[in-house]
């Protein structure tokens, strides 16, 4: 199957084709032609699978191709297609999409999101928008002050729901759907089907085409899962010996917490590994200018809370370092499927202290499938030095008959060049006697 075939047409097929796009993921192929024919959709697929394209690329063909297009009060053409993410990057992101696919279409595009000034949004919002892409706190400011208007929005998506939701964001949701037409099109994507998706689709969508593309196999060969036993204080001394035994260039670390982020960046820096943090707390130009020299691979370590860099495309990444478990298994799902993506390989390690071994055993019990844990030599768990002493922790199911919690030492030992020369080193668990410990607060 290829792009013509689904009935695109020809100035957004040159545009995929000069973007590099040979044929159609899965859920493109689905849902394209389920958005081409005007109904709604439920959609099921994670960042990774071609998804932005998947309602992006069907949107602007219809957009383009109805030419009967009504003028606002005051004789602007109305925007006609809104996009709801959760996140600033994410809209972003969506909307450089929207802008690429479309550049040889005469479609005008927005995106607008807070942390960034408000007047300059107003003076674009009095100019020609098509399509607007934006997040529902920075719409709702709009709305307020009467410098924006839904009343002729066509198609509504709503990209990442579930994050959306897990957001707290249904009010604002449902305070904007209440502003749009009654007769529109609309396309919920999700990651994580849950309850609350499953009661917003009930309220939102009308006999929508449901879709859901399989799941990204977590245990594919191009992503190698390790986890790695170690004391909570000594996380981010493996964290460096691991950065720097193998040269890694690019590697995205999460943190459960933007106070973990901000001191991870702030070890990492004493470590010399050039390190910066996205999350909440940030500025704008802040995540802008940290993303940007992550991507273009200026920079080594991007620090990030789930919620940031939910969504983020960055592609080939070659490392996720999970310095804390998410407290919510599916987490650990969205986070490792930034690595190995189209073919190439990746390593998702996970730093794993005794107090987060239920987490893991959640983990496992979701991706079905048990990790092995490795050590380094002279940075293991500092209690349980002997593998045999080690309690498994991990609950739901039995031990494998005969064997205690695999213990694997593969990686090289701790080199001197990890720690400061003029610091002796301890034998017991490798402890440095020196830097500062870093145990991190939830
Ligand atoms: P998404 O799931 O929308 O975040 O897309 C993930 C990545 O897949 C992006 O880098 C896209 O540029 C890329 N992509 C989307 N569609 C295709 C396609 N048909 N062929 C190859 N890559 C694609």
């Amino acid at each position: 199957m290829s792009f013509s075939t689904l009935g695109l047409s020809n100035e957004i097929i040159r545009a995929v084709t000069e973007r590099g796009y040979t044929k159609p993921t899965p859920i493109q192929m689905q849902a394209i032609p389920a958005v081409l024919s005007g109904g709604d959709l439920l959609a099921g697929a994670q960042t990774g699978t071609g998804k932005t394209a998947s309602f992006t690329l069907p949107l602007l063909h219809r957009l383009s191709s109805d030419k009967n297009i009504k003028s606002t009060s005051n004789g602007c053409s109305p925007i006609r297609a809104l996009i709801l993410t959760p996140t600033r990057e994410l809209a972003a992101q969506v909307e450089l999409s929207v802008r690429e696919y479309g550049k040889y279409l005469k479609l005008k595009s927005m995106v607008m999101f807070g942390g960034v000034s408000i007047s300059q949004q107003k003076q674009r919002l009095q100019s020609r928008v098509d399509i607007l892409v934006t997040t529902p706190g920075r719409l709702l400011d709009h709305v307020q002050q009467g410098t924006v208007n839904l009343s002729h929005i066509e198609v509504l998506v709503l990209d990442e729901a579930d994050r959306m939701l897990d957001m707290g964001f249904i009010r604002d949701i449902r305070r904007i759907l209440s502003l749009l037409p009654k007769q529109r099109q609309n396309l919920l994507f999700f990651a994580t089907f849950s309850e609350k998706i499953k009661a917003l689709a009930a309220g939102l969508l009308h006999h929508p085409t449901q879709i859901e593309v399989a799941r990204r196999n977590v245990t594919a060969d191009t992503v190698v899962q390790k986890v790695y036993k170690i004391d909570r204080d000594r996380k981010r001394q493996l964290l460096t010996h691991l950065i720097r035994q193998d040269n890694w260039q690019q590697v995205l670390v999460f943190t459960r917490t933007k106070y973990g982020a901000d001191r991870l960046v702030k070890q990492l820096t004493q470590d010399r590994i050039q390190a910066l943090a996205i999350h909440g707390n940030k500025s704008q130009s802040a995540r802008t200018h940290a993303l940007a020299k992550f991507k273009n691979g200026s920079l080594q370590v991007l620090v990030a809370t789930d919620i940031a860099a939910r969504g983020l495309d960055i592609s080939e990444l070659p490392h996720v370092v999970n310095f804390d478990l998410p407290n919510v298994p599916a987490d650990y799902v969205h986070r490792i499927g930034r690595t190995g993506r189209a073919g190439a390989s990746g390593a998702a390690i996970s730093l794993v202290c005794v107090d987060e071994y239920q987490l893991l055993a959640d983990i496992e019990k979701l991706i079905k499938q048990r990790l092995p844990f490795e050590v380094v030599a002279g940075l293991g768990a500092n209690v349980q030095t002997q593998p045999e002493a080690i309690p498994d922790g991990r609950k739901h199911r039995p031990k494998p008959k005969g064997s205690k919690r695999p213990a694997r030492s593969t990686a090289k030992p701790l080199p001197q060049t990890s720690v400061k020369p003029s610091a002796p080193r301890t034998v017991t668990g490798g402890k440095k006697s020196s830097g500062s410990s870093s145990s991190s607060r939830r």
